[in-house]
């Protein structure tokens, strides 16, 4: 029985475009399954439908799971003895296998034409390929074994289809969704092999590798659901039903507001991404954003999906792959979808970026102060990092500005750009500016410039001791002022950090430009 054996899974995506986040999730749950059960993670290629092949989708595929943390035990690109891993590479082993089932009897050769098939759903209302139909098509059923064997001879082009007996309940046994029934009278007599191009369809495939590759569990996304029971049928038509894998078909991610199936749409219209890493698209060269390149931390994705369709049964968010090994039950992930809550995502972004140094976070923002034209050093970006990443921004949403934490490093360029850029403009019809320069501001601007000009040691403590006393003894209260001297409105870190983050020179250099500039 299955539960003797080895747990392996496998992750088996078709390489037709970039890995929608649900594909991860999907990646992400068989992963966890396979650590905590000490077992092994299969990637397999589906590709036996070439028509929808494209180019560059595995490579995508492998670089955002090795982004992610996610690690594979065998397979495509990692290697394996049940190999090869790319079904497109193993033409002969479907063969032997749909010769198996066509002896046997449980499945045909059809030769019907596009054409013919076409007119018989013009004729036949909800026509399908069944036990009510087949015996008035072109298959081997009607026509015979010598007249099929002449035609295959000939070079006729054909398929090979399932024979499934009508009247049949046919049960599904999944580990989220318990027992699932559905009557084989509605099922079709699925094509499993087709002679044009030598090559088996997803279920024949899908079926014979999980058996062969010795799949204890297939752990995959809801819209496979109606597949399995026809993957239950294959098992038993080919005597295989002893080694069966057992299902657990996950919850569908939903849109935001929970309503429908979440799409690369409402990432587009919403201002998140549906894809792991940034992905061109070949032929339309098309952009779509990722989480990588959109600043995400791999740990806080992997954190944030795994909650989406499964929880702990506490009050924790916040899990570490290693703990998520541990307590992950597929058992207990949800039957319903799970709405997938971005902004949530954003929040697991913060709190793992919280966790890194100043130091950790230097060098993402160094980068996009280069990309603003911002000579610096990582150094200095980090002290920048330190006063400003508690801060709070506004941010554009389609129901106007809203406002959030610092949740990712590109929060911190909008935030920051005052410590690189002096400010040229004051704007007198800003509240703060306007409540902090009035009549004489300028001079006591002037007498402040005054004592920091004569500090040596130009440090926050250094400031402190001088201009503190200084602030004392004259009664004067500069902070608002010296703000809109050295960051042009209200707002920025404490005014002796920035000051001592400047350096003297171009303190005094802002001064004197905001008291020559501002009215007396
Ligand atoms: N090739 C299928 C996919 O693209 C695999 C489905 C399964 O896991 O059985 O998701």
């Amino acid at each position: 029985m299955t539960t003797d054996r080895k747990v392996r899974v496998r992750f088996a995506p078709s390489p037709t475009g970039p890995l929608h986040i649900g594909g991860v999730r999907t990646a992400l749950y068989n992963y966890l399954f396979a650590r905590q059960h000490g077992g092994d993670l299969i990637f397999r290629i589906e590709d036996t439908d070439s028509s929808r092949f494209v180019p560059g989708a595995e490579a995508y595929i492998l670089e955002s799971f090795r982004w992610l943390g996610i690690e594979f035990d065998e397979g495509v690109g990692f290697g394996g003895s049940y190999g090869p891993y790319r079904q497109s590479e193993r033409r002969d082993i479907y063969r032997q296998y749909v010769q198996q089932l066509l002896d046997a009897g449980r499945a045909y050769i059809a030769f019907d034409t596009a054409e013919e098939l076409a007119a018989k759903r013009e004729q036949v209302a909800n026509f399908q390929y069944d036990a009510g139909t087949r015996m008035a098509m072109r298959n081997s059923l009607t026509l015979g074994e010598a007249e099929t064997q002449r035609l295959v001879a000939e070079g006729v082009p054909y398929v090979v289809r399932f024979l499934i007996e009508p009247g049949e309940d046919i049960h599904v046994d999944d580990i989220i969704r318990g027992d699932v029934c559905i009557n084989s009278t509605i099922l079709d007599d699925k094509v499993l092999w087709k002679s044009s191009d030598q090559l088996p369809t997803y279920h024949l495939a899908n079926i014979v590798d999980d058996r062969l590759m010795e799949v204890t569990h297939v752990i995959r996304g809801e819209e496979w659901l109606p597949s399995a029971p026809l993957h239950v049928l294959l098992y038993r038509a080919f005597g295989w039903t002893a080694t069966m894998p057992r299902f657990a078909h996950l919850p569908l991610l939903l849109k935001p507001d929970g309503k429908g199936k979440l799409s690369k749409r409402d990432g587009d219209r919403l201002g998140f991404p549906v894809f792991p890493l940034e992905w061109h698209d070949p032929k339309t060269g098309e952009r779509s954003s990722g989480y990588r390149e959109s600043g995400y931390l791999p740990e806080a994705v992997v954190n944030f999906l795994a909650l989406l369709g499964w929880n702990p049964g506490d009050d924790q968010e916040l899990l570490s792959m290693d703990e998520l090994i541990q307590k992950f039950r597929l058992e207990k992930c949800s039957k319903n979808g799970a709405r997938f809550d971005y902004v949530k995502g954003q929040w697991f972004n913060r709190e793992y970026l919280m966790r890194l140094s100043d130091d950790e976070w230097a060098p993402a923002f160094t980068d996009i102060l280069h990309a603003n034209g911002i000579d610096t050093t990582t150094e200095r970006a980090a002290q920048v990092v330190g006063m400003m990443k508690s801060k709070v921004i506004d941010y554009a949403t389609r129901d106007g500005v809203k406002r959030r934490n610092v949740s990712f490093v590109s929060d911190l360029w909008p935030l920051c750009r005052f410590f690189f850029v002096a400010p040229t403009e004051f704007n007198m019809d800003d509240k703060f500016v306007r409540k902090a320069w009035g009549t004489g501001t300028a001079e006591q601007m002037q007498q402040l410039r005054d004592v920091l000009a004569g500090i040596g040691d130009f440090s926050v403590e250094g400031q402190r001791a001088v201009v503190d006393p200084w602030v004392e003894a004259s009664g004067i209260k500069p902070w608002n002022a010296w703000r809109v001297c050295l960051v042009g409105e209200g707002q920025g870190p404490d005014m002796y950090a920035l000051s001592a983050f400047l350096g003297r020179d171009e303190v005094l250099r802002r001064m004197d430009y905001a008291i020559a500039t501002l009215p007396h």
